[in-house]
């Protein structure tokens, strides 16, 4: 088995390179000392992520493939975040000597697979060798004459939505995390999905874009929680962002993860609030706006009462920091 250490930076470029699709504004590829993207916008979106083996992805529980497929997906979901259509990305590589060469060309077939149906993909980067995996990555939009959807836009009275799966990841996470991934009480489609969320999260890049047009007040996307991330859009326009009780509103996705939560003794309710790394897109949206195709009511923004909490779920106050309490104290 060849591995990374018995190849020259060039031998594995040329290994890694031709399993990356030019992407459509690649006016100039990976092989030059700089690549050149088109920017019709005449500005560029720009936003980087850093992820280390065994603190955000385990080669034990995630191919090379996936890991790829995560990599460039979190990043195409924060060029759509704000609005934009990713054009290209970034790719710096460190990797151990003896990690096998095959393995960075799935991490390539994985970079690609995200990438393709977005018409984004590689541009660049750079490699060195270090004693465990990381990658960081940086993406590059276009907003094609939009003004950018901040955090900071929601007003009173809109609606708050969102697009995408709802702690799916987190389910996951916990079934891997407890050493359960082939647990049978939980129905092997379930395992399937959940598992599949985790691995390889599928944000609705293409909603971002749709958010943008439709009017979208405020957006970002959900790295960190429903409710977290609720917060950060409340705190940056000065609002309150209250949620529906969820058993109206997610009771589908609920549903979904309870043999999860079953098996765990954990909360599925709590996963869809507060689980990370789904990536969908929750965004605010002007009254009467005609949501884009997969966004879900999922509330509304309000004043934010002196001393009130930032964020409500069921007219129930969310502590800072996103946690949820099914049984804790009443209104704020
Ligand atoms: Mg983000």
């Amino acid at each position: 088995m060849t591995l990374v250490g018995d190849l020259s930076e060039s031998e594995l470029l040329a290994r890694f390179v031709p399993l990356l699709g030019a992407p459509g504004a690649a006016l100039v590829g990976p092989g030059d000392d700089c690549a050149v993207l088109s920017a019709p916008d005449g500005k560029v979106v720009v936003s980087t992520d850093v992820l280390v083996e065994d603190v955000h992805f385990r080669r034990a529980w995630s191919s090379a493939r996936e890991v790829g497929r995560r990599a460039a997906a979190q990043n195409l979901a924060d060029a759509a975040a704000v609005g934009a259509v990713p054009t290209g990305l970034v790719v710096s590589l460190v990797l151990p000597g003896e990690l096998p060469a095959v393995w960075v060309e799935d991490l390539a077939r994985g970079l690609d697979d995200a990438c393709r149906p977005w018409g984004a993909g590689v541009v660049g980067g750079d490699l060195a060798g270090g004693p465990l995996v990381v990658l960081a990555v940086t993406v590059l939009g276009d907003l094609e004459g939009r003004a950018p959807v901040l955090r900071s836009g929601a007003r009173p009275g809109d609606v708050v939505a969102h697009a995408g799966v709802r702690g799916r990841s987190a389910a996951g996470f916990a079934l891997l995390d407890a050493g359960r991934a082939d647990d049978a009480r939980v129905p092997a489609d379930v395992r399937a999905v959940v598992l599949d969320a985790f691995r390889v999260p599928s944000p609705p890049v293409g909603a971002g874009r749709a958010a943008a047009v439709a009017g979208a007040t405020a957006m970002l996307d959900v790295s960190d929680g429903l409710l977290r991330d609720a917060g950060r859009i409340a705190s940056a326009s000065g609002v309150r962002l209250a949620f529906d009780d969820p058993a109206d509103v997610l009771a589908d996705e609920v549903a979904l993860l309870s043999p999860v939560a079953a098996a765990l003794g954990a909360d599925a309710t709590q996963w869809v609030l507060a689980g990370g790394e789904d990536h969908g897109m929750l965004a605010t949206f002007p009254p009467g706006v005609a949501l884009p195709d997969g966004f879900r009511t999922l509330g509304r923004v309000e004043e934010l009462p002196t001393d009130g909490a930032r964020v409500t779920v069921g007219g129930r106050a969310v502590r800072a920091g996103g946690g949820w309490d099914h049984f804790g104290p009443g209104k704020d």
